[in-house]
């Protein structure tokens, strides 16, 4: 335990996702060390981001504006949308560089034991999404795991009676962990072999 504000800013840290203790107690010293204007340029970020980051009006991804820069980019298509569990899983799709549709972000996966069920997700938005545009194709690219599993099959269901295909993201993907976790050319490949449910 250190004293005061050093320990404050360390337990801090140390809330954030995949900071252990040790991470949590380098990345303090270094802040510590820090010129003050930098220290200063990182409290204002994240001052910045909690009042002025929002989601996209249309898919859930972050975005500055009302429309982010995918939903409003005219040249993609809104034929094909695909479907992610966060925004991060768009980061890790666009590096592939092979998608030209659209994206939806449901905010999570279907977890029971968790307490998240299809009503905390954003499911009716892409329902509504899909009854007021031209979409035919459906891919789902969940992350590989069993919440990634259930949503899938749940999502599958929901789609079925619409004039749709609805594709997921070929078997090849690590198992149990993130979709983001796949690098570029198994991501990829994943992609290019999906196949309908
Ligand atoms: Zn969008």
């Amino acid at each position: 335990m250190y004293e005061g504000i050093v320990q404050d800013l360390i337990d801090e840290l140390g809330k954030l996702p995949g900071i252990g203790p040790k991470s949590a107690q380098r990345i303090a010293f270094h802040l510590l060390d820090a010129e003050e204007e930098s220290a200063r340029r990182l409290a204002e970020v994240l001052m910045k981001v909690k009042e002025t980051a929002r989601f996209c009006e249309v898919c859930g991804n972050v975005s500055a504006e009302d429309l982010c820069r995918i939903c409003a980019d005219p040249r993609r298509t809104d034929e094909v949308i695909c479907v992610v569990e966060e925004s991060k899983d768009i980061v890790a799709i666009e590096r592939i560089r092979e998608f030209k549709g659209r994206y939806h972000v449901l905010g999570g996966a279907i977890d029971p034991i968790g307490g998240v069920g299809p009503n905390d997700l954003r499911i009716s938005e892409l329902m509504r999404r899909l009854a007021s545009n031209e979409t035919q194709e459906i891919i789902l690219a969940l992350d590989p795991n069993i919440e990634g599993e259930a949503t899938s099959a749940y999502l599958s269901r929901m789609l079925a009676p619409m004039e749709l295909t609805v594709t997921r993201l070929a078997s090849g993907l690590p198992v149990g962990g993130d979709l983001d976790y796949a690098d570029e050319m198994t991501l990829g490949r994943a992609f290019l072999g999906r196949r309908a449910v």
